[in-house]
C-alpha cells in the first residue's frame, strides 16, 4: 500500500466509482431482462385474444350451419307431405311454406358465408400470432440466459471491487474519509478526475492556481459543482 495519503484515498475513490459503475450495469441488464419478459406477456395477451376470436368465430359458425340443417330438415319433411298432399288447398300451403323456407335457406348460406370468411381471417391471425409467439419465447428465453449470465459476471466484479473498498476504507486518511462520506450523501460521485483542465463531472473549466493545487495532490473543489477534483495519475 503507498503510504501517500492521497494515493490510498484515490484507490478507494476509485473503487467507489466502480462499484456504482458496476450497480448501473446489472441495474440496466436487470431492466432490460424484464423488458424481454414483458414483451413476451404482451404477446401472449394477443395470442389470447386471437385465440378467442377464432374460437367464438367457430361457435358462430357452427349454430349457423345447425340453422341450416334444421331449414333443410323440415324442407325435407314438407316436400314428403306435398308429394302425399290430399287436396289442393294442402298442396298450395304447403308450397307456399317451401318457397318461403327456399328463402330462408338461401339468406341464411349467405350469412355462413360471411361467418366462415371471418372464421377464416381469424384463424389465419391466430396462427400468425401463435408463430410469433414460438419465436419471441425461444428468443427471450435466449436472450434472458445471456443477460444472466452477463449479470452473474457483473455481480462478481461488484463483488471483488467491494471487497478491494472495504479493504481500502480502513486505510484512508479519516478526515479525508469523513469528507468523502458526507459528500456521498448528497452525490453519487463526490470525488472527479480532472480532464483537460476542466471538471469532468460538470465541464467548468478549473483555475491554472486550482490546478497546480490539484497537482500537488490536495483536494481541490470544483468552483461550479464542489465535487473534489485530482489529477489521473
Ligand atoms: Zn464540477
Amino acid at each position: 500500500m503507498n503510504s501517500d495519503p492521497f494515493f490510498t484515498f484515490l484507490a478507494f475513490v476509485t473503487q467507489d466509482a466502480a462499484i456504482l459503475q458496476s450497480q448501473k450495469k446489472i441495474a440496466q441488464l436487470s431492466f432490460n431482462r424484464q423488458t424481454f419478459i414483458d414483451d413476451l406477456k404482451k404477446l401472449e395477451e394477443v395470442l389470447k385474444d386471437a385465440q378467442l376470436k377464432a374460437h367464438t368465430a367457430k361457435k358462430n359458425l357452427d349454430a349457423q350451419e345447425l340453422e341450416i340443417k334444421i331449414l333443410r330438415d323440415r324442407q325435407r319433411s314438407l316436400k314428403n307431405k306435398l308429394e302425399s298432399s290430399s287436396s289442393p288447398k294442402e298442396y298450395f300451403s304447403l308450397e307456399t311454406e317451401l318457397k318461403t323456407i327456399a328463402q330462408d335457406i338461401d339468406t341464411q348460406e349467405n350469412k355462413l358465408f360471411d361467418l366462415f370468411e371471418t372464421y377464416e381471417t381469424l384463424e389465419k391471425k391466430m396462427g400468425e400470432t401463435d408463430f410469433q409467439m414460438v419465436t419471441a419465447r425461444a428468443q427471450a428465453h435466449e436472450q434472458t440466459a445471456q443477460i444472466d449470465q452477463t449479470i452473474a459476471a457483473e455481480k462478481t466484479i461488484l463483488e471483488e471491487h467491494t471487497a478491494l473498498y472495504d479493504e481500502l476504507k480502513h486505510h484512508v486518511n479519516p478526515d479525508m474519509l469523513e469528507k468523502f462520506v458526507s459528500m456521498k450523501e448528497m452525490i453519487e460521485n463526490p470525488v472527479v478526475p480532472v480532464d483537460k483542465n476542466a471538471c469532468s463531472a460538470c465541464f467548468n473549466a478549473i483555475s491554472t492556481q486550482d490546478l497546480v493545487s490539484i497537482r500537488k495532490h490536495k483536494l481541490v473543489p470544483c468552483q461550479n459543482c464542489f465535487r473534489l477534483l485530482y489529477t489521473p495519475i
